[in-house]
């Protein structure tokens, strides 16, 4: 395989854009790896894993001479570390972000792209709980989806690249306005983390004559909740960044509570049945 990518520029090495790195190493698409990020023990950990060949915390120092940059920082950093670099991009660079929100984050940094410089947005349909360079692997995103969201300025031998970086990857790309993308996510991502960090705390917080009532979890509790371990910065950030899409999502997972509450007030058995059967049905068509 050709190598595609000469000097490819990760800001944030943790999960994502070390997989990301991993990936492309594995694939034989890059050809050198620079690791931008705040802490240096981030960053020793990612050069003695070979994730990186370098690594700095100067981000305009390390996107120079680099013809893809990507960025996969918490959402609510990338436009301010797009602002950062954006004098130091090499002309011709594409910038592009794996942040989980997209509308915000693509209006502002393709604004802030330099002329002769290209922003695309982007989010890797993959992940786990952990973070850090340690937490990356290469086959994170194998056969998992990569969603990429252009808008009119988007020029598309620009997109094909990004999108072809991505296959190399190992991921399915698609194609979605970043409108359309946040609403998407807010309901299938961003409030099933909200309702789990929700439930732990209710659960956590629950009063149930003096006892630890967590100590009692069992399979189910653990399976639902798994998630509510993620990163609480990342999905400050999420919450934060998506906040218009993701109330309306609560809004209605609010209301979909209180009948859930009315037909158990009410004892309504054939009420609760048919809402369970519902769901269920809904749950067993997820392929
Ligand atoms: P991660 O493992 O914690 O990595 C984030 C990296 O960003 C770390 O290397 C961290 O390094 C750096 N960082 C944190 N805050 C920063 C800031 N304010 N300015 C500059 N650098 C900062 O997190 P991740 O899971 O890879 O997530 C990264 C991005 O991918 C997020 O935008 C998230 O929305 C998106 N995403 C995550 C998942 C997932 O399931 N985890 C899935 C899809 C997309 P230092 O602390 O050393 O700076």
């Amino acid at each position: 395989m050709s190598v595609t990518i000469k000097r490819l520029a990760i800001i944030g090495v943790g999960l994502i854009g070390g997989s990301l790195a991993r990936a492309l190493r594995e694939a034989g698409a890059v050809k050198s790896v620079v690791g931008i990020g705040r802490s240096r023990n981030n960053l020793e950990e990612a050069l003695s894993l070979g994730i990186c060949d370098e690594i700095t915390q100067d981000m305009a120092e390390g996107v120079r001479g680099a013809d893809v940059v990507f960025i996969s920082v918490p959402v609510c950093a990338i436009p301010g570390v797009v602002a950062e670099i954006a004098s130091a991009l090499a002309p011709g660079c594409i910038v592009t972000d794996g942040g989980s929100v997209k509308t915000g984050i693509v209006g502002e940094c393709e604004a802030l792209m330099p002329s002769g410089c290209f922003f695309v947005g982007g989010h890797p349909i993959a992940g786990t709980e952990h973070t850090g360079a340690a937490a990356s692997f290469a086959t994170l995103y194998q056969g998992r989806r990569c969603i990429l969201t252009p808008t009119e300025r988007t020029e598309a031998a620009v997109l094909e690249m990004v999108a072809h970086m991505w296959r190399l990857a190992g991921a399915d790309v698609c194609f979605m306005e970043p409108g359309h993308h946040d609403r998407i996510f807010a309901e299938i991502s961003h409030l099933p983390h909200m309702a789990a960090y929700a439930l732990v705390h209710a659960v956590g917080t629950a009063d149930v004559e003096g006892e630890n009532v967590l100590s009692y979890t069992a399979g189910g509790f653990r399976d639902f909740t798994r998630i509510a371990s993620s990163d609480p910065a990342m999905w400050r950030d999420i919450a934060l960044m998506n906040r218009n899409a993701l109330l309306q999502s609560i809004d209605g997972f609010s209301a979909s509570m209180a009948e859930l509450r009315r037909r158990i007030e009410a004892g309504d058995g054939a009420g609760l049945s048919t809402f369970f059967t519902i769901a269920k049905q809904f749950r067993d068509g997820i392929v």
